[in-house]
């Protein structure tokens, strides 16, 4: 069956469902009612380890997942993947984002040892970072996270007709978007305590009464969701282009200038843009050719590499700080309030940050939904769970 084809029984089965959704109420004693919103990186991995906490810890429970958009049409899905955390905000800590960095560096090396590794999309390149003098800010702050980690040497930018200065090398890892949000969304569909929706969210008063926890995973959704203005696009637009002799990643800051080219899975992207504020997703001429320019001087090579693809999306940025924290929401409508956990505004780092994110996420959530005892996840048994079917259904 063609992807239209799947997308629109999909549709049809969903729709079907939802007024069996609106009117259910509670069957089992304890049993654990979870809404999702959000079907990216950030909410499929929060998603599924949560639910592999509850099976574990045997408590019962049954997940919505509720998403306007799923694979491959996320903003996670179009995303290059390479692994390099950003501080998103001034005020999340660092000590903060470097936990959540290391730990999903840490995932992703076990994953890139396993049989799926290529199909999920996840590789190990190592590359540069390159800076012209006024760019540069000092080591990063993950530096001690990653293997092989040094200062590059001036052969190392050697013919680069770009004024730079200073850099680095280290090994970093790929989770291309759209392979490994498709693995998580069938590994989760496979499960019957999980159902998916397709539709947007308009308010949590929505979900009022009908849940005893909500996990908000909207990304830049979050905006309109919440009427939180402090969520706001950072605008990219990136090129696909065929060019199997390139093996190393390079990210190239020159004058408020960057310049990328990263090796995926299925082909190297080239980039990039990186607008403030700007709400388009429509790719735009003067933004490819200005990458097609600034890349060619960075990697003359890909003169002769044919272009296959070209995808704009908004990094979900927030000012300030990633929210990641647990909300007791009151609607006013209702009198009634709602627990949420929200986890949202990863801006250009969501891949590099969802595996720790996701895990913090779980510990808010057993704190919210009363569960007394600490979740935690072995990188194995995670792993089994991806690749297994349910063993313990609320839905059965
Ligand atoms: C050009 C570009 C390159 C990037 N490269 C990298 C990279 O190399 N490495 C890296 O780590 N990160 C990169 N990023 C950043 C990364 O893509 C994001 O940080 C990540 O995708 C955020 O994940 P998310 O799940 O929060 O958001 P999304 O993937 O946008 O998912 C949000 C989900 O919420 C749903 N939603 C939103 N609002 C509602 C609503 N009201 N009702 C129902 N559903 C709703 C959406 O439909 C979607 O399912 C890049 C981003 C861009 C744009």
């Amino acid at each position: 069956m063609g992807h239209w084809a799947k997308t629109r029984l999909f549709r049809e089965v969903t729709q079907g469902l939802r007024s069996h959704v609106r009117n259910r109420v509670t069957t089992r004693m304890g049993e654990k009612r979870i809404a999702v919103i959000g079907a990216g990186v950030i909410g499929l991995s929060s998603t599924m380890h949560l639910i592999a906490n509850l099976e574990k810890d045997n408590i019962r429970h049954v997940v919505d997942v509720y998403a306007s958009e799923f694979t491959p049409n996320t903003t996670s899905d179009g995303a290059a993947g390479l692994w390099e955390p950003l501080l998103c905000g001034s005020k999340t800590p660092v000590e903060q984002v470097d936990h959540w960095g290391r730990e999903t560096y840490t995932w992703l090396r076990y994953l890139r040892k396993k049989d799926i590794a290529g199909e999920i999309g996840v590789a190990q390149y190592s590359g540069y970072n390159l800076f012209s003098a006024e760019e540069f800010d000092g080591d990063p702050f993950w530096k001690d996270s990653v293997i092989g980690y040094r200062r590059a040497v001036p052969a190392e930018w050697e013919g680069i007709d770009m004024n730079l200065t200073v850099g680095y090398y280290f090994v970093s890892m790929m989770v291309q978007g759209n392979r490994y949000c498709k693995w998580l969304t069938e590994s989760l569909r496979r499960r019957s305590a999980i159902q998916f929706y397709q539709r947007k969210i308009l308010s949590l008063s929505e979900f009022s009464g009908k849940y005893d926890l909500v996990l908000n995973c909207t990304g830049i959704g979050s905006h309109d969701l919440l009427n939180d203005h402090k969520v706001y696009p950072v605008r990219g637009q990136i090129m696909k282009v065929e060019a199997p002799w390139i093996k190393n990643f390079t990210v190239a800051m020159t004058e408020g200038e960057v310049a990328y080219v990263i090796p995926c899975v299925d082909h190297v992207v080239i980039g990039g843009t990186m607008q403030d504020g700007n709400w388009s997703t429509e790719s735009s001429p003067i933004d490819r050719a200005s990458i097609l320019e600034k890349c060619y001087r960075l990697e003359p090579s890909l003169k002769n590499a044919r272009i296959v693809g070209e995808w704009t999306g908004l990094r979900p940025t927030r000012q300030e700080c990633i929210r990641l924290e647990r909300e007791q929401w009151n609607c006013s409508a209702t009198s009634s309030s709602l627990q949420v956990v929200h986890n949202y505004g990863h801006a250009g780092g969501g891949l590099s940050l969802h595996w720790g994110c996701a895990a913090d996420a779980t510990d808010l959530a057993y704190q919210a939904l009363g569960i007394v005892r600490r979740p935690s996840l072995e990188r194995d048994y995670a792993y089994q769970f991806l690749q297994s079917d349910s063993h313990l259904s609320s839905r059965l």
